[in-house]
């Protein structure tokens, strides 16, 4: 009974800590499984960006020439969509609005592109496929995303030899590894193609420019602009034609009235 007596006030200051305890450990745990999350996604070593610029080259200056020869690249090769270690993740990009970025997997919204790429890191780093060599931008050189994200900011790239002698290499393997030439017509045209478009550059000479030949037609949108701007202005063209005969018509009749009126005055 003592002992009991003792420890009663133990029993009520046990429970009014036992939550705070709870909190504690539980916030400790989480924070843990938080710091692992991040620390797994910072061992991921491939760029998101330049995998992003990677991929965007291929569809503008690759893609639409594969489509036109109605080739499927193996699945050896690396330019596959499957060699992408970021490609289902930005399939579940739901862009909303300029300001409203959604995530695909739990519908969570961000107003910046970049804070949904942090979230893909942290809260779905599991769904990265890390086996093997996956990284887009691992391409970036043969590929040239220098020259694309350079471009936007302006800046001059100074040329290494040795550097362009690495990228041309990588480049030339792409083109053997993607468009066997044993594979046919079609695969030996893109061979040339991608050798034409991506790996001529590849020099310090800086006589060959990438992409010589073009990419996607973006003349679309411009085509879709003069035909709206042409459908507004034929009413208001009518409407000036319309006019101007009223007026000329309405001219007339005032000078046949003035030539009736100065016959009828003169005979008196
Ligand atoms: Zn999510």
């Amino acid at each position: 009974m003592g002992r009991l007596k003792e420890s009663s006030p133990v029993i009520p200051l046990l429970l009014l800590l036992f939550p705070l305890l709870l909190h504690h450990s539980l916030t400790k745990v989480l924070g843990e499984s938080e710091s692992t999350r991040e620390g797994n996604a910072q061992e991921i070593h491939c760029s998101r960006e330049r995998s992003r610029a990677a991929w965007q080259i291929i569809q503008d200056y690759l893609t639409p020439f594969v489509e036109r020869e109605r080739y499927q690249i193996p699945n050896k090769c690396r330019l596959h969509p499957d060699n992408d270690l970021y490609r289902d993740q930005e399939q579940h990009k739901v862009h909303v609005d300029v300001y409203e970025w959604k995530c695909g997997y739990c519908r969570k919204s961000f107003n910046e592109e970049k804070f949904l790429d942090q979230h893909f890191a942290t809260r779905h780093y599991n769904l990265l496929n890390t086996t093997g060599t996956k990284c887009l931008a691992d391409l970036c050189g043969a590929l040239h995303c220098d020259f694309v994200l350079m471009s936007s900011k302006k800046g001059k790239i100074k040329c290494n030899p040795a550097a362009a002698a690495k990228n041309r290499h990588l480049c030339e393997s792409l083109a053997n590894t993607c468009f066997p030439v044993s594979q046919g017509p079609a695969a030996s045209r893109l061979h040339e193609h991608f050798l034409r478009q991506f790996c001529d550059a590849h020099t310090c000479t800086g006589k060959n420019k990438p992409f010589p030949r073009g990419g996607k037609k973006k003349s679309g949108v411009f085509y879709l602009a003069v035909s709206i701007l042409t459908l507004m202005l034929l009413p208001l063209f009518y409407l000036l034609v319309f006019l101007h005969q009223r007026e000329k018509r309405t001219g007339t009749q005032v000078l046949r009235r003035i030539v009736k009126t100065g016959k009828k005055t003169k005979p008196s």
